[in-house]
C-alpha cells in the first residue's frame, strides 16, 4: 500500500500520512472520508506527540502551513494539515480563522454557538447565510507543498439541533437536505462538506499525478 507522487523536482513514494490535528472529530472525518486511500493515516495522538504552535497566521494557509511544518519538521514524513472555519455573512465573514476560539481562549463548542447566536440574535433567517471553509496542506520532508481548499454553503438557525458532528455543526443549517449539519449526521456529512470537497481535490490530484 503506497502511492507515488512524481513532479518535476520530485519522485515521491509514501505509505504512511500524518494528520496533524488534535481535533479527534476532523481526523475522525478525513480517516473516514478518505478509507480507501492506499496510505496508513496516522494522528498525533497515536504518535502521542503534541505540536507546540500557536494559531496566530492571518490565514486559513498560514495556519495550516504552520502545524504541517511543525510535524514534518519533527517525524520527516508527508503530513497532512488543516485549518478550517465558519464564514457568517452578516458578520462580515467572522468569526473565520478565529472559529475554535471565538468566545475566547480554550472555548467550548457550546460557549462559540450561544455567541454566535447572540452575535446574530435579531437577523431574519434570509440573512444568516455562511459557510465552512477549509485548508489542506500537504507536506513532504523533500519540500513540496500542496494545498487545497473546499467550502460549503449554509444558513445559521436560531437554536441547535442535532447531535451529530462537532462545533457549530448544529446550528449549520443545510437548506438541500432542510436539516443541519448535526441532524444529518456523518455518512451524510462526510459526502457533501467543506473537508470532503477539500479531500476530493487532493484524492483527485493523486490519481491524476501517477
Ligand atoms: P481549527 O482549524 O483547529 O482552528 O478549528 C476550526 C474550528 O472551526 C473548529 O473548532 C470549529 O469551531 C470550526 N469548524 C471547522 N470545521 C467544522 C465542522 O466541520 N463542523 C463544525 N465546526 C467546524
Amino acid at each position: 500500500m503506497s502511492i507515488k507522487l512524481s513532479n518535476n523536482i520530485h519522485k515521491i513514494t509514501f505509505d504512511t500520512l500524518i494528520v496533524a490535528s488534535h481535533n479527534p472529530h476532523k481526523i475522525e472525518e478525513i480517516r473516514s472520508i478518505l478509507s480507501d486511500f492506499p496510505v496508513r493515516i496516522l494522528s498525533l495522538k497515536e504518535l502521542d506527540w503534541r505540536v507546540a504552535h500557536q494559531e496566530d497566521g492571518q490565514s486559513y494557509y498560514e495556519n495550516a502551513v504552520k502545524k504541517a511544518k511543525a510535524v514534518v519538521e519533527h517525524f520527516g514524513q508527508p503530513v497532512l494539515a488543516e485549518d478550517s472555519g465558519l464564514e457568517v455573512d452578516a458578520l462580515g465573514g467572522e468569526p473565520g480563522i478565529h472559529s475554535a476560539r471565538y468566545a475566547g481562549e480554550g472555548a467550548s463548542d457550546e460557549a462559540n454557538n450561544q455567541k454566535l447566536l447572540a452575535a446574530l440574535s435579531g437577523v431574519p433567517a434570509s440573512q444568516r447565510g455562511a459557510r465552512y471553509r477549509c485548508t489542506l496542506v500537504l507536506m513532504f520532508p523533500q519540500g513540496e507543498v500542496y494545498s487545497w481548499e473546499g467550502t460549503f454553503e449554509g444558513r445559521i438557525t436560531c437554536a441547535p439541533r442535532g447531535e451529530g458532528g462537532f462545533g457549530y455543526d448544529p446550528l449549520f443549517f443545510v437548506p438541500e437536505y432542510g436539516k443541519t449539519l448535526a441532524e444529518l449526521g456523518d455518512e451524510i456529512k462526510n459526502k457533501i462538506s467543506h473537508r470532503a470537497r477539500a479531500l476530493a481535490k487532493l484524492r483527485k490530484f493523486f490519481q491524476n499525478s501517477c
